[in-house]
């Protein structure tokens, strides 16, 4: 059958582990996945071996509720994500892979006296840094989306929002598919169900990373792993100041286009969209306690649907199509860790909680050009591990959206 039949579509066939690469990036979601497309686009470094344990992008890429904004609260935060967006927004053309991107707009619903304040202030910030924003009250929002329920007789009405015009969601698996495509055509080897088992380190350097298929040399190690940040890194003795905690969403049966918003309660700790492909995509916070676990509960479903059926009441006959749950690298300020460790040839990329799936294309163009120069980019330099040594957190927990 040789030559009748492509092999594959997209992805070589996974090649023979080779005994050393320039570069070894650890896991193969959509922040390790980017990061390995620039350094091979940006700045022609090929020799490089994506690791993930287990199938491209099987983590909290594919677990995420796709939703894009830049919204943020401090300076560094909206810089950072708007630059994010602005890369998101012409993906689909840059990796020759459609990957959904569609700007529905964005409203944070506030409740109380203390969320509009807080809505006030981030719009504030926004303006000043070029970002769309701004706050908008009942009579607006019932034209922005005249599917919400504005009664005052609900336990809590809605007083106003923060209305982020960019907000944008796009399929998260074509972020990953897309990316990696780029990568492997240009040379980077995917090496997909090999697990990274032990780090050894000599003179605050990483010298072999040891995988469940062998032993390589690395010149550089990246960590991009998520929910597993804290455990890779004690592999190579470093002590992260990140928990991991279950995060949980489903999705109701498809129907047709009917809401155009993106729509977040951080109040009732709810928030929903609806997908190109029709589903009500839907989440809540964080779960109350740390674990390493993919398992979706009873509670969870619960708590939302009570809470979804008083913003729109509409969706009552809806049925769930199924739930699952990630595990979120939660930090204490709500900002991502990223680029040097106390190793010379080790970089991090970690902390991205229920936040990252948004900063996949400026993490992998910033940890790209981090490892490519040896010189951490000014964009990032706020994001350093070394922040929390030097009390210089950026405080992004009034933003996060779904409480925690
Ligand atoms: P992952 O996609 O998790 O990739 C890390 C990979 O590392 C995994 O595939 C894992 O298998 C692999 N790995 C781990 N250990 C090893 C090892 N020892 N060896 C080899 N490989 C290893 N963010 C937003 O911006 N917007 C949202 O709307 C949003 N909603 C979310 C909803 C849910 C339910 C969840 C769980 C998260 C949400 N997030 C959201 C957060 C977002 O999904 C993540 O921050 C982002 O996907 C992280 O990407 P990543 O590539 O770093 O991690």
């Amino acid at each position: 059958l040789s030559g009748k039949y492509p092999s594959q579509r997209h992805f070589p066939v996974r090649p023979a582990l080779k005994s050393s690469y320039d570069v070894v990036i650890i896991g193969g979601g959509g922040h390790g996945l980017a990061a390995a497309y620039y350094l091979a686009k940006d700045w022609g470094i090929t020799n490089v071996a994506v690791l993930e344990k287990g199938y491209l992008a099987g983590g909290n890429t594919a677990r995420n509720t796709t939703i894009v904004r830049s919204n943020y609260l401090t300076p560094e935060g909206v810089r950072f994500y708007d630059e994010s967006r602005q890369l998101f927004s012409d993906l689909s053309h840059e990796l020759d892979y459609n990957i959904l991107y569609s700007e529905r707009g964005h409203l944070t619903l506030a409740h109380n006296d203390a969320a509009m304040r807080t809505s006030r202030w981030r719009a504030e910030v926004n303006k000043h840094m070029g970002v769309d924003s701004e706050l908008v009250y009942p009579d607006e929002i019932a034209k922005i989306c005249p599917q919400l329920n504005l009664s005052r007789d609900v336990h809590h009405p809605i007083e106003g929002a923060l209305y982020h015009p960019p907000g944008a969601i796009a399929r998260h698996d074509g972020v990953a598919w897309g990316y990696a495509k780029g990568a492997t055509e240009r040379g980077v080897e995917l090496h997909t169900h090999t697990e990274v088992t032990g780090l050894k380190v000599n003179n605050d350097e990483v010298t072999q990373v040891e995988t469940d298929r062998g032993t390589i040399k690395a010149g550089v190690v990246l960590q991009a792993v998520a929910g597993m940040s804290s455990e890779v890194a004690r592999m190579a003795g470093l002590k992260l100041p990140i928990k991991t905690i279950p995060l949980q969403a489903c999705v109701s049966e498809p129907v047709k286009p009917y809401l155009d918003s993106i729509v977040v309660s951080g109040s009732l700790h709810t928030y929903v969209s609806q997908s190109s492909r029709g589903e009500m995509v839907m989440g809540s916070a964080a779960d109350p306690y740390g674990l390493y676990s993919t398992r979706s509960t009873l509670e969870f479903k619960e708590d939302l649907m009570m809470n979804m059926l008083e913003l729109l009441p509409c969706l009552a006959s809806l049925r769930v199509l199924r739930q699952w749950a990630g595990m979120a690298d939660m930090t204490p300020d709500f900002s991502p860790v990223m680029g040097e460790t106390p190793l010379k040839n080790y970089y991090i990329d970690a902390g991205w909680g229920t936040w990252g799936f948004k900063a996949t294309p400026v993490s992998g163009k910033r940890m790209a050009e981090t490892i490519a120069t040896r010189q951490v980019p000014d964009l990032i330099k706020p994001f350093a591990l070394s922040r929390f040594e030097r009390f210089a957190q950026v405080g992004e927990r009034g933003a996060a959206s779904v409480g925690h």
